[in-house]
């Protein structure tokens, strides 16, 4: 009985010890979100998710005329960056853990009213040169990577729904080739 009970112990002890580390992580854990949580700027909070039909009224608003007027969202935009030139590749993200983590969030990113979807034409179109009907780069619009792909799927699939009218190149055909009857006669 005294062994069975020693085993016991010596068990119950190497549990606690196992236990004690993670037990700690999890507190120091929780009392990190309780910090972050009291850091937060209303202005910079990103974890609201804005629907789309709130986004398109907003394009149409006296709010937007205010704020952007004739301009194209990003036309005023500018980037900060070190030395003479900007670097090629514009910041991957402006939004970490659900809040802007930069001074200077890329034109999508500092308007929380601007979504990028297919639906939301007037915001895509744009971005969309009026000379090519090519997507504008992001060094010149300024977007970071992840807003200038989701962009680029917004695009792709307004011109599959038929929300944004592209050109197609006119091609004459010689039908001759394909109508053996007209060939003949
Ligand atoms: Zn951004």
């Amino acid at each position: 009985m005294a062994l069975s009970f020693n085993v016991r112990s010596v068990v119950r002890r190497l549990v606690l010890s196992d236990l004690r580390p993670t037990i700690r992580f999890y507190s120091d854990q929780q009392e990190g979100s309780n910090e972050e949580q009291k850091e937060i700027d209303p202005a910079k909070d990103r974890t609201k998710i804005i629907p789309v039909e709130t986004s398109i009224k907003y394009m149409q608003s006296k709010a937007y005329q205010q704020t952007y007027g004739e301009n194209t969202v990003w036309a005023l935009y500018r980037r900060n960056h070190k030395g003479g030139f900007a670097p090629r590749k514009t910041r991957k993200s402006c939004v970490r853990n659900g809040m802007i983590s930069t001074g200077n969030p890329c034109p999508i990113c500092r308007d929380e009213y601007l979504v990028l979807d297919h639906r939301n034409t007037k915001l895509l179109e744009q971005f969309i040169s009026e000379y090519t009907g090519q997507v504008l780069d992001a060094f010149k619009t300024g977007l970071c990577q992840k807003k200038h792909k989701e962009l680029l799927v917004a695009i792709e699939r307004a011109w599959d729904h038929g929300h944004i009218t592209y050109d197609v190149p006119f091609r004459e055909y010689d039908y001759s080739l394909y109508n053996k009857k007209s060939n003949s006669v």
